[in-house]
């Protein structure tokens, strides 16, 4: 059985989480997305809303699950008894970056495979980041975000 975690911050999912997502859970049998619980950020959702969203997003697909998660990405891999790491690859930027972190990875735990998958063009440029400023500035949100989690942005905003 190939079990992919699929791991980020996810704060919030952007439509560029989601196109790795749909194409993940039709390679693989099993896709457990993992939100990461990062004591040293500080992010805009809290861990409770990302999984929320994501949850509420990917209801759709059947083999698709959602967990938070903190500490060690390999110690939580264990735990969900899988053997693959899933991540996205936008630009070149991203590559050297994912590189150390799967190398390092590779060195814990021997057993865990890390795959890339590149992004889709009309996707390349978007980040998490990129639409929470655009929303700060009540920009137009809703090419990047399912309708669901522009909603919920928009009313983070706006508090
Ligand atoms: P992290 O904080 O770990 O970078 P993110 O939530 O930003 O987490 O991203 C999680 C994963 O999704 C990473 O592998 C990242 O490269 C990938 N990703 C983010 N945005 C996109 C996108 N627009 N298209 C494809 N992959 C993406």
């Amino acid at each position: 059985m190939a079990i992919a975690v699929y791991p980020g911050s996810f704060d919030p999912v952007t439509l560029g989480h989601m196109d790795i997502i749909q194409r993940t859970s039709q390679m693989l049998d099993h896709v457990i997305i993992g939100v990461l619980q990062n004591k040293a950020k500080t992010p805009l959702f809290s861990v409770e809303e990302r999984v929320s969203m994501l949850k509420s997003v990917t209801s759709h697909l059947e083999n698709v699950e959602v967990r938070s998660f903190e500490g060690l990405l390999v110690d939580f891999v264990h735990s969900c008894k899988a053997n693959l790491v899933v991540r996205g690859l936008r630009a070149i930027t991203d590559f050297e970056y994912e590189l150390q972190i799967a190398q390092t990875n590779r060195v814990m735990a021997p057993d865990i495979d890390t795959i890339f998958l590149t992004t889709s063009l009309k996707y390349s440029y978007l980040s998490s980041s990129i639409v929470k400023e655009i929303a700060a500035f009540h920009g137009d949100i809703d090419e990047f975000l399912h309708p669901e989690v522009a909603r919920r942005l928009r009313e983070k905003m706006n508090r």
